[in-house]
């Protein structure tokens, strides 16, 4: 059985029925766009839980408009007062608190989809509850599916969940691809995935300026409009990174047959080459709105919200090779991606460590590379055998990353 065949699994009965949805990271960037989605489509969508970690009122205001039988925070205090906070404005919304309250809405029986939109691996818990429960998950938090790998596709297979995912990319590969490659990318003809990217905003700075950027110039994506933590791993390429174990687990690839191409104009989301020579490509404006949207209606088309790409505007397409001494990450993450292992768990937190610290300060942009490295050099590999050993992995990297930043910086 392989990834994509999972995918193709349709489910003609469910098609013409009310999908009910929990959001899992409804106030962050993703969030909100399947927010605007849904919005746009009453007849077809129920929300059924909304989660938020830190933008209460936002919150708020998002169950107010979009009347959910459950809100998700994170502490004791925090359920208290947006309790109130909603009784007093009529809401019939109730509000549950932490982990527990995550999973909960997770695996609900009466949830058809689970997005799974929370940043790093603070999802993980969530995501994997959804995934045990069978849901239709619609995948944004790559760093879940990248710390578990095998653990994680291990559960979409014995639970039949339909696993898409609305990564731009990876929507657009699976896009490209055939929908019955019941034997794997080979037997389907495919010789390469080609991820994009657009090269983030320091595509062109020279490696000497790199040190001194600010987390406000990283985080000015020039084509798309995210979180914090994933616009400064589009600085690093880390992203990229990311993606390429994210792509090897959801088409089941090995990583040789991963290639990431920087195309700074972001019109084609990626592309899959078949071994007759065509090349099979996914364009369109960047707007995470076109992903969710195909994952929400698959197999079905809904209307996004999204402009038609005007190729007349567009004009020019550009392709780059990645440059991997000025984004070190990408080598870094390829390398872990052929460690296997516990490998990728390890980076993804050192990273978030690294990350964190960079956002507020307190090492500079080169030096994500150099904790990463750092944490990679001294914590050893071992075998994902369950989630606790994922989760200790995690533990010691972050141990690492903290300790490499006490001796540096702080
Ligand atoms: P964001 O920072 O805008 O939003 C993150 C969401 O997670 C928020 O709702 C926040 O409240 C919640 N959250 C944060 N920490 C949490 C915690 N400890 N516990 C529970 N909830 C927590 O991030 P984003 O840009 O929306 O990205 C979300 C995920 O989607 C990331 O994994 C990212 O890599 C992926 N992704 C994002 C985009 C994009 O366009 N933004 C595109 C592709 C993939
Ligand atoms: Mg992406």
């Amino acid at each position: 059985m392989y990834a994509h065949e999972r995918f193709s699994a349709t489910r003609e009965d469910a098609r013409y029925l009310l999908q009910t949805i929990s959001v899992l990271g409804a106030t962050g960037s993703v969030g909100v766009n399947v927010l605007n989605v849904i919005a746009r489509h009453p007849e077809r969508y129920k929300v059924f839980a909304l989660t938020g970690f830190s933008q209460l009122e936002h919150l708020k205001k998002q169950c107010l408009l979009h009347r959910p039988d459950y809100a998700v925070v994170p502490t004791p205090e925090a359920v208290k007062v947006l309790q109130q906070q909603l009784i007093d404005a009529g809401s019939l919304t109730q509000v549950v608190g932490g982990e527990s309250g995550l999973k909960f809405v997770a695996s609900h029986r009466d949830v058809d989809t689970v997005v799974a939109a929370i940043v790093g691996a603070a999802g993980l818990n969530a995501t994997l509850a959804a995934v045990e429960s069978g849901k239709k998950i619609l995948l944004a938090n790559k760093e879940a599916l990248v710390m578990s790998g095998a653990l994680f596709m291990q559960a979409v297979r014995t639970s039949g969940a339909v696993l898409l995912p609305i990564d731009s990319e990876h929507n657009a590969i699976f896009q490209c691809l055939p929908s019955h490659s019941r034997q794997g990318l080979t037997s389907a003809g495919v010789r390469r995935i080609m991820l994009t990217g657009s090269g983030g905003p320091f595509r062109q700075t020279p490696m000497d300026q790199l040190q001194d950027v600010t987390p406000d110039q990283a985080c000015a994506h020039p084509k798309w409009s995210m979180g914090r933590k994933i616009s400064v791993d589009s600085a690093t390429l880390m992203n990229k990174g990311l993606e390429l174990i994210e792509a090897c687990w959801l088409f089941d690839a090995k990583p040789s047959q991963v290639e990431v191409v920087i195309h700074p104009q972001s019109v084609i989301h990626s592309l899959v080459d078949y071994v007759d020579g065509s090349m099979l490509a996914q364009l369109g404006n960047p707007d995470m709105r076109t992903p969710i949207s195909h994952a929400l209606a698959w197999p079905q088309r809904i209307d996004s919200g999204v402009e038609p790409l005007d190729l007349f505007k567009v004009a020019r397409l550009n392709f780059e090779v990645p440059d991997e001494t000025r984004f070190p990450c990408l080598a870094l993450a390829r390398q872990v991606a052929n460690a296997g292992g516990t490998a990728p768990a390890l980076l993804n937190a050192a990273n978030e460590v690294a990350v964190q610290a960079f956002l507020a300060n307190q090492i500079g942009f080169t030096q994500i590379a150099d904790c990463i490295r750092h944490v990679l050099d001294n914590e050893p590999v071992g075998q994902v055998r369950d989630l606790y050993g994922v989760m200790e992995a995690d533990a010691n990297a972050r141990r690492w990353g903290k300790r490499w930043l006490r001796e540096n910086h702080l």
